[in-house]
C-alpha cells in the first residue's frame, strides 16, 4: 500500500463552509453588456461572470480564524486594539521565525488581565526591526497602515520624489526585477524613471512535467543589467533598489533566496536601500522551500524570515497571497540605511506619518476598518501554513499544466498566483502586429463567449504605443489568469481550459482592438474604452 505521500497529489487542505450560486447568463446577455462597457475588462459586472481570473488581489475566501477575528473588530477612532494585534502579527511574520508570539491570540480569547496586555501588548517597547513599538513608534514613526499596495507605493514616492529634487536636480531610476503595473505608474507619476531588469532567462522554454522537480527562478533580477545600470547611470541617480516577490510582471515567477542575497550585496556595494514589493512573500518563500537547495528542511516562516533580513523596508498589498480582502503596508528598518538616507532636514518617519495621515487617516487605522485589520492579523498566520500553500500551487501548475497539453503557450514553469500565455506565440502566423493588441481581443472573446475573465498584461496595459524602442524592451506580451485563494477548484479549471483550448483553435477569427477613449490615460487598462474590429 503506498504512503500518503507516495500517492503523488497534495493532500486537500481546507473545505468551504459557504457556497455562492452562478448565475445562468446566455453569449448573447454578454455580448450586450460587453458593447455597452465599452468592451473593458474593467467595466464588466463580475455578477454575469462564471470563472473570474481578473485578479487574485482581495478576491480570496478568508477562513473562519479569520471571519472569527474579524468579529473582534475595535472600530475606535484612535488606537483601536486591532492596530496593536496587526503590528504585532507583522513582527512575528516578517521578523520572528519560528518563534512567534502570537498576541492575536490574547485578543480572541478575551484576556481580562490588565497588567499583562498592558505590559505584552498596548506599551510593548520595540525598536531596531520594521516595526517600532511603544514609545518608539511615536518618536520614531515606520510602520505605516493604508489600504492598499499602491497606497503604500504612493506614500513612499510621493514622500522621496521632493526629497531627492529638493537634494540634486538630476533624472532619477529605480531598478527592479518587474515593476508592478502601479508600483510603475506610481514611480513615473513623481517624475523618477522606472526600469525592468527582468532575468535573462524569463522567456526560455520549460517542460511541463518537470515543473514538481526544478524551478529556474525566472523571476529574479538581472544582476548584470542593474551592475551595468549604477554604473551607467551613477550611483547617486538610483535612490532605491526593488525587488518584487513573487515577479508578477514576469508571469508570477518566484525569486530565490540565492538572488536575494547577490541584490543585496550589491546594494550594500554602492549603499542603496534596497525594497521588497512583497506582494507574494508567502508564495515565493515556498517556491524557496521546494526548489532551492538548502532550504527543504526550513519551515515557511524562516524561510520568510531569512528573505526580509536582507532588505531595509517593504511596501505590500495585503490583498495578495490571500491575506485578506483588504489591507496594505509600507515600513523601513528602524535606524537604517532608508532612515539615515531620506531623513535629511527631517526624520522621514515623520514626513511620511504626515503624509499618511493627511491622505488615509490616523496612522492607527490607516484608511482600514477596524474589523478589516483584524481579519488581516489573523490572515498573516494563516498564508504560511504549508499545506494551504502546497494545495494552492498544486492547482496553479495544474492549470499550466492542462492548457500545456493541449498545445496551448503557457509560460512555464506556472508562477505561483497564476497562469500567463505568451500572446507572441499564441497569434504566431496570423497577421496580429503587436500594436493590435491581441491579448486584449483575445480576453473579449473568452468573455463573450464563455463567460471566463482574464486581463492583458501587456502592450496595451504597459503602454507600448507611448514608449520609446528602448523602453518596449522591458513590455512583455502577456493574458494572465489570476487565482483567487480558495475560491475555485478542478471544475473551474476545467472549464477554462476546454474554452481556451477552444478560442486558440480559432485564433484567426479574434479580432484586433483599437483603444475608443483615453489612450493617453495613466494606468488606462482600468478606464479606457475599447472597440474590437471583427473581420467581415
Ligand atoms: C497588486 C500589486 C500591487 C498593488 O497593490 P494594490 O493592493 O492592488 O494596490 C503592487 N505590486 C504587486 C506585485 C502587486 O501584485
Amino acid at each position: 500500500m503506498k504512503s500518503q505521500q507516495e500517492l503523488g497529489v497534495a493532500v486537500p487542505a481546507n473545505k468551504p463552509l459557504v457556497v455562492r450560486t452562478i448565475k445562468q447568463v446566455t453569449k448573447e446577455q454578454r455580448e450586450y453588456v460587453l458593447k455597452k462597457t465599452e468592451y473593458s475588462m474593467f467595466s464588466f459586472p463580475a455578477d454575469l461572470i462564471f470563472v473570474d481570473f481578473l485578479s487574485d488581489s482581495g478576491s480570496g475566501t478568508m477562513t473562519d480564524f479569520q471571519w472569527a477575528a474579524l468579529f473582534h473588530g475595535d472600530e475606535s477612532y484612535a488606537r483601536n486594539k486591532g492596530y496593536y494585534v496587526l503590528l504585532e502579527a507583522i513582527r512575528d511574520t516578517f521578523e520572528r521565525g519560528d518563534y512567534p508570539k502570537k498576541s492575536i491570540d490574547m485578543i480572541l480569547s478575551g484576556e481580562t488581565n490588565v497588567k499583562k496586555l498592558i505590559d505584552e501588548l498596548y506599551l510593548k517597547s520595540y525598536e531596531g526591526g520594521f516595526v517600532n513599538g511603544g514609545i518608539h513608534q511615536l518618536t520614531r514613526p515606520n510602520a505605516f497602515i493604508v489600504p492598499q499596495g499602491r497606497c503604500a507605493e504612493h506614500l513612499l514616492f510621493s514622500t522621496i520624489a521632493p526629497i531627492l529634487r529638493e537634494n540634486k536636480n538630476i533624472t532619477y531610476y529605480i531598478p527592479n526585477n518587474g515593476h508592478f503595473d502601479t508600483t510603475e505608474a506610481n514611480i513615473s507619476a513623481n517624475g523618477i524613471i522606472a526600469v525592468n531588469l527582468f532575468s535573462a532567462n524569463l522567456m526560455e522554454d520549460f517542460p511541463y512535467d518537470e515543473m514538481d522537480k526544478r524551478n529556474p527562478f525566472k523571476g529574479n533580477m538581472d544582476l548584470e543589467g542593474l551592475e551595468n545600470l549604477i554604473q551607467e547611470k551613477g550611483v547617486d541617480t538610483i535612490p532605491l533598489i526593488y525587488i518584487t516577490i513573487t515577479n508578477n510582471t514576469a508571469a508570477g515567477q518566484p525569486v530565490s533566496m540565492q538572488n536575494i542575497k547577490a541584490v543585496h550585496k550589491i546594494a550594500q556595494k554602492y549603499d542603496i536601500p534596497l525594497f521588497f514589493d512583497a506582494c507574494r512573500f508567502a508564495e515565493n518563500a515556498h517556491f524557496i522551500k521546494e526548489f532551492e537547495e538548502g532550504y527543504q528542511n526550513y519551515t515557511i516562516p524562516r524561510i520568510i524570515q531569512e528573505m526580509f533580513s536582507y532588505v531595509d523596508g517593504f511596501t505590500i498589498s495585503y490583498k495578495k497571497d490571500g491575506l485578506a480582502n483588504m489591507g496594505g503596508f509600507l515600513c523601513f528598518r528602524d535606524k537604517g540605511l532608508f532612515h539615515k538616507k531620506f531623513s535629511i532636514n527631517e526624520d522621514i518617519g515623520i514626513k511620511l506619518k504626515e503624509k499618511q495621515i493627511l491622505t488615509f487617516g490616523n496612522d492607527s487605522y490607516g484608511g482600514m476598518s477596524g474589523r478589516d485589520i483584524m481579519a488581516l492579523a489573523a490572515g498573516l498566520y494563516e498564508v504560511v501554513k504549508e499545506p494551504y500553500l502546497n494545495e494552492r500551487k498544486t492547482h496553479v501548475r495544474d492549470f499550466a499544466r492542462k492548457l500545456a497539453q493541449n498545445g496551448i503557450p503557457v509560460i512555464l514553469p506556472a508562477g505561483g498566483h497564476a497562469v500567463y500565455l505568451d500572446m507572441n506565440k499564441f497569434f504566431e502566423g496570423t497577421d496580429m502586429k503587436i500594436s493590435d493588441f491581441g491579448g486584449v481581443g483575445f480576453t473579449i472573446e473568452l468573455l463573450k463567449h464563455y463567460g471566463i475573465r482574464a486581463v492583458e498584461l501587456g502592450p496595451f496595459a504597459f503602454e507600448w504605443d507611448k514608449k520609446t524602442p528602448e523602453q518596449r524592451k522591458g513590455i512583455l506580451n502577456l493574458v494572465r489568469f489570476a487565482m483567487p485563494r480558495n475560491v475555485y477548484n478542478t471544475s473551474h479549471i476545467d472549464y477554462a481550459v476546454a474554452a481556451i483550448t477552444e478560442l486558440y483553435k480559432n485564433r484567426d477569427k479574434i479580432p484586433k482592438v483599437r483603444i475608443s477613449r483615453g489612450a493617453e490615460l495613466r494606468l488606462r487598462h482600468f478606464q479606457s474604452g475599447i472597440q474590437p474590429i471583427y473581420k467581415e
